[in-house]
């Protein structure tokens, strides 16, 4: 953890505190806020109106993080852009940039590394190195923005990491946001994705956000999920049902379930009649993702055909269900696959 003031951590109260104790005026405040989360600036230099003098003690005592981009991988069949960004400390992290119809969408990481475990995820393989701060997961929103030149207006968090696992800073992230000072991002347009952290669930539930909360099921039985994801050891699949109506009772928000098919292993007629059993009257949706094979595992992606029949059986039974587009197929698509090519490749050397 940096020992200076991680300024764009601070919402906007924080900081007009910040900015009064080292006894400048409270409309400095505003201006270094629109500059940081308006204005996307990468550093101190680029704020036109503030003078050398506070520049020089704002750069002496605070953090202002930014990202270097080290690689970046453009979709030439959907646009997908994938990057790979180096953090203040020399850490690697990446974040994709997708275009959709109803809009741009970012997918961010919210740790370095990931220490869940999850069989068929390359975001685990090292563990995690650390948190990362919510200035730190805004950046890569900003980065993109203005690389792109485009819009953003919706967050997933669905990177590498575990955001249940960092949740005071994903909270404040999902805050500064939403903010109307910064991007102004509804709650409605951001996802956050968990592997089932069950306290968690239910403390994010008791903030009434109206975030989508995602869990990632991937099997419909505890048995069978616990040979993919280790967290399954810890909460049962009956304790994470009852988080998500907890969820849904105190948000009004529709749940969605992930659900990556893997060939003979989850995909079976028989996971699709357990799922629907499993989810028969809840508000909820299945985003069915046919598994990215990563050569560090030997799990298969499902055939197209079993992919069809698993959705028309749920389908069938009035259960929302949609296979998920498979986006950048050609630029190293799965989850901390980027990162770990290039750890692996600079480790060869
Ligand atoms: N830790 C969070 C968010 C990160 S992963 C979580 O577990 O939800 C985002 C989603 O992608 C999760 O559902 C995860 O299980 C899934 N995923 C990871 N690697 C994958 C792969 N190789 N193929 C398909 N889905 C994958």
């Amino acid at each position: 953890m940096p020992h200076k003031t991680d300024i764009k951590s601070l919402n906007y109260n924080e900081l007009v505190q910040y900015v009064e104790s080292i006894n400048e005026k409270k409309f400095r405040a505003a201006q270094l806020y629109s500059w940081m989360h308006e204005k996307l600036a990468e550093s101190y230099d680029e704020m036109t109106n503030i003078s050398d003098k506070l520049k020089n003690t704002l750069k002496e005592d605070t953090l202002y993080t930014s990202l270097k981009i080290v690689k970046m991988q453009e979709s030439r069949i959907d646009g997908t852009r994938k990057y790979l960004f180096e953090l203040y400390d020399g850490n690697l992290i990446e974040s994709v940039f997708m275009k959709y119809h109803h809009g741009n969408s970012v997918c961010i990481s919210s740790q370095v590394g990931c220490k869940m475990g999850c069989r068929f995820c390359a975001s685990t393989l090292n563990g995690c190195v650390r948190n990362l701060l919510p200035s730190e997961m805004l950046d890569q929103i900003y980065r993109i923005s203005r690389d792109t030149n485009e819009r953003v207006s919706n967050v997933v968090i669905m990177g590498s990491g575990e955001p249940m696992d960092n949740y005071d800073n994903v909270i404040k992230f999902i805050e500064l946001l939403n903010s109307e000072r910064g991007l102004n991002i509804s709650q409605r347009n951001i996802t956050v994705s968990t592997c089932g952290i069950v306290p968690k669930i239910k403390e994010l539930a008791d903030l009434k956000l109206q975030i989508t909360l995602a869990i990632s099921l991937h099997a419909p039985n505890d048995e069978l999920r616990k040979t993919m994801m280790p967290i399954a050891n810890k909460y049962s699949i009956a304790e994470i049902m009852d988080a998500c109506r907890y969820y849904l009772d105190k948000t009004g928000r529709r749940i969605s379930f992930e659900y990556s098919l893997v060939k003979g292993v989850n995909d079976t007629k028989e996971c699709a009649n357990e799922l629907i059993e499993l989810v028969k009257g809840l508000n909820c949706h299945i985003n069915l993702i046919p598994v990215n094979p990563i050569k560090e595992r030997d799990y298969e992606q499902s055939e197209k055909n079993s992919i069809k029949n698993f959705r028309d059986m749920l389908e069938r039974k009035g259960i929302n269900a949609t296979v998920r587009r498979e986006m950048g197929r050609d630029i190293d698509g799965a989850c901390g696959q980027l990162r770990q090519n290039h750890i692996d490749e600079n480790s060869a050397i």
